[in-house]
């Protein structure tokens, strides 16, 4: 088939990018020049790549684009949290979170358009599922975001760590994650350490498996609950793949490598998920597994019934899971004021009617409150 459409380099992670080479009779070694350019130097033109020839450049002009989404709007946290809806095809938007710490910088990424998951407290589900983004709209999120930050003073514009907990479930947009994850920890692109590079999944058991075998980025898990009764209610998807198959997967995911943890994230929901019996149920249920707890509390959001736990029994629930010997971290709420924080991202989804994904529907789902 012949189309002039040109194709967007930002979807290639560097076998790839060689394989298109090699396709337009060039050689291999233009695609880690090219992915230098891109993604070390910010360049998206390709007049500006003086290593290559004026008729490689040309070339390329004529069969190859290099588009990251538009940013529509930029808003900034008065703790230093920037956030960007940003344009992808569609007509949809997306958003991307930029945190600043002292050692550190993490972008937080966006995987799909709205989320088909249905967790009952988290903003971006009652967006509803449009469809996945491309690898390019993910790692376009880091080009452009890092283009958006060279305004800011040097030690304020590193992005260091990346996490996967925009918009969406990573591991159902499977293989455009991976490719953006490569591009992520390649060394001719982003060059980041693979331990700070985080997916954070619901649990979708089969791709948990699928991943290990293909990347091995740092991995969190989001549970919300020890028991699985109340987990189909916050995170529907239990219903499919329940604790006992989700903590063999985690397992099965660190096999071999000692030092290696999985987090599991807790969202702390007053009088739902914080008693300290539900404490005591998740250091049993967690047991042998190598693994540390980051709290969040719940950050609301409009037409949200839930109400967030109280700061002491927030620290009440913590104390409980550090005396049986977890690592327990109650995470900041970060970028409140600009509805940043987790689980607040909405960005624009135009098309909701795939909303739930279709074994989802089989089962209804009722709120907890
Ligand atoms: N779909 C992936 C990644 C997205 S969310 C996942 O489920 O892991 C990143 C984290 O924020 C998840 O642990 C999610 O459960 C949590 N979260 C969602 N809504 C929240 C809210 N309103 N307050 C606090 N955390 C929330």
């Amino acid at each position: 088939m012949i189309t002039d459409k040109k194709v967007n380099l930002l979807d290639f992670d560097l076998p790839a990018l060689q394989d298109w080479f090699s396709e337009q009779d060039e050689k291999p070694f233009r695609a880690t020049q090219v992915m230098k350019w891109i993604y070390q130097f910010g360049v998206d033109d390709f007049e500006a790549m003086s290593n290559l020839s004026k008729a490689l450049r040309e070339k390329l002009e004529r069969l190859a684009e290099i588009r990251a989404p538009e940013i529509v709007s930029e808003q900034r946290a008065s703790d230093g949290v920037v956030k960007w809806l940003l344009q992808v095809d569609g007509g949809n938007c997306v958003e991307t979170v930029y945190i600043p710490e002292d050692d550190r910088g993490t972008l937080c990424v966006s995987s799909q358009v709205g989320c088909a998951l249905d967790c009952s407290f988290c903003s971006t589900a009652q967006q509803g599922f449009n469809r996945n983004l491309s690898a390019a709209e993910i790692i376009g999120q880091l080009w452009r975001a890092n283009q958006a930050l060279q305004c800011l003073p040097r030690e304020q514009r590193v992005i260091s760590n990346v996490v996967m907990m925009g918009m969406g479930e990573p591991l159902l947009n499977f293989d455009n994650v991976v490719t953006a994850m490569n591009l992520m920890i390649e060394d001719n692109a982003y060059g980041l350490s693979k331990r700070r590079v985080t997916l954070s999944t619901s649990g979708i058991v089969p791709a948990l498996d699928r991943l290990k075998a293909v990347s091995d980025v740092s991995l969190a898990v989001s549970l919300h609950a020890a028991d699985d009764a109340l987990r189909d209610q916050l995170v529907p998807i239990n219903r499919k793949y329940p604790l006992k198959e989700l903590l063999a997967a985690c397992l099965r995911y660190i096999e071999g490598e000692s030092k290696r943890k999985i987090t599991f994230e807790y969202v702390m929901l007053a009088g739902i998920n914080d008693s300290p019996a539900q404490a005591r149920a998740l250091v049993k249920l967690l047991k042998g597994i190598p693994a540390k707890v980051n709290l969040i509390p719940f950050n609301p959001f409009p037409g949200s019934d839930y109400k967030v736990s109280k700061p002491e029994v927030i620290n009440r629930f913590r104390d409980i899971l550090i005396k049986s010997g977890l690592i327990t971290i109650t995470r900041k709420t970060r970028g409140e004021d600009i509805d940043a924080a987790c689980g607040q991202l909405a960005g624009k989804v135009v098309d909701r009617s795939k909303r739930k994904l279709k074994h989802l529907k089989e089962a209804p789902i009722t709120r907890v409150i």
